[in-house]
């Protein structure tokens, strides 16, 4: 069996869902010692219990030590990734209810359900804008469509916000199964065409959105950027506000979330957002921060060699490709200092069926 020290790097839940998914494409049965260590409160939380209910549940996986705060598990798949209707409850993994995110979930099993045989749905309630994890609109409007480009075809329908306050978010994602992802290059980005915006806000005053909606505005007229800025009221059972920017480029979307929070004005938040998008722009890159470490295992099953500029090369990307050469795979390579923009380059081995042990033999 495969061990994989959670300790490494970043040392977070990252490595875990990572590790799942490669587990479950690959059938390798897995180990997970120090799982968060690098965390205050270390182990599974919630949301990580959440994606090993996931995991396990779309391949029959038998798993020892999922429980909240475990600091190890193992994971057998028995199967490979079955299509079907799923729903995962993040607040069903914690006696006192969690807002963990729905989209760190829903990252570990995309991957596998898309290459089972045929269409999935999966319904995910939790937190869908919480810190620290891709929002939903931010799957939606980057992530996705990216995927997109590799074969992978995903749509969500974001029914229910999830703030930090309350969770209770709700998204449905219908995936299309049988996807034989091609490699793609997102090298160059093309010129910026607009900047999107949503100023969001739930059980708040209208004036929230109002405002941050006048400041990016301002900023990004002030710069000569074409935009579309919406304040929206959200449907949501929490209380909650904040911005989010979609950067539309020729051939890439970048999308950045600041979000509200005591203490923040409606203009300071608006100001983390542009300046977000402002630091990611003026590097030339196509991929956000966030986007390169989220395409380390899509490129590495994509047929082909892919490759994506980025603005910021992270712990999260470093870590991710690490996960991947512990599988066994070694074509990943990463060219930039951390914290500096950089390239990630992949030798993806191309996934070809339902054969799962012929991956790892190709990428070993
Ligand atoms: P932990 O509590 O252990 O830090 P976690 O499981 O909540 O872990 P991380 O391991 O930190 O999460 O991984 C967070 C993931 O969310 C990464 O893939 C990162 O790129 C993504 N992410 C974080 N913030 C954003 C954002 N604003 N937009 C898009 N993606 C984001």
């Amino acid at each position: 069996m495969l061990e994989i020290d959670g300790a490494y790097g970043e040392g977070g839940g990252q490595i875990l869902r990572s590790s799942l998914t490669l587990a479950i494409v690959t059938g390798q049965p897995v180990r997970l010692v120090n799982i968060r260590a690098n965390r205050s409160k270390p182990g599974l939380r919630p949301q990580h219990l959440t994606a090993v209910r996931a995991a396990a549940a779309v391949c029959d996986a038998e798993t020892d030590g999922d429980a909240l705060g475990s600091e190890t598990l193992t994971f057998a798949p028995q199967r490979v990734a079955q299509a079907g209707n799923y729903l995962f409850d993040v607040d069903d993994a914690s006696p006192t209810g969690s807002a963990g995110a729905v989209s760190l979930v829903l990252q570990t099993i995309l991957l596998p359900l898309a290459l089972a045989s045929s269409r999935s749905e999966v319904r995910l309630l939790g937190g869908t804008a919480v810190p620290m994890s891709p929002p939903a609109i931010y799957l939606e409007r980057v992530y996705l469509p990216t995927l997109f480009e590799l074969g992978i075809r995903a749509k969500l329908a974001h029914r229910l916000w999830g703030f930090i306050q309350g969770g209770g978010g709700e998204v449905t994602v219908e995936i299309r199964g049988s996807s034989r992802p091609r490699a793609y290059d997102m090298t160059d980005r093309g010129s910026l065409i607009r900047v999107d915006g949503l100023a969001f806000a739930a059980r708040l005053p209208s004036h929230i959105p109002q405002r941050m909606t006048n400041r990016v505005r301002a900023r990004l007229n002030d710069a000569g950027i074409e935009n579309r800025i919406i304040p929206e009221h959200v449907p949501s059972p929490g209380l909650g506000t904040g911005l989010f920017l979609v950067a539309e480029y020729e051939n890439a979307q970048a999308g950045f979330l600041s979000l509200g929070r005591r203490g923040l004005s409606s203009e300071e938040v608006a100001e983390i957002g542009y300046q977000a998008f402002l630091e990611h722009h003026r590097t030339g890159a196509a991929c956000d921060p966030y986007l390169a470490d989220q395409l380390v295992l899509p490129f590495l099953l994509a047929a082909g060699e892919s490759r994506g500029t980025t603005s910021r090369v992270t712990r999260h990307l470093l870590t991710s490709v690490w996960v991947a050469r512990q599988f066994g795979f070694d074509g990943l390579q990463v060219e930039g200092e951390s914290g500096e923009p950089g390239v990630l380059l992949v030798k993806g081995v191309g996934y070809s069926g339902n054969t799962p042990q012929s991956i790892l033999a190709g990428g070993a």
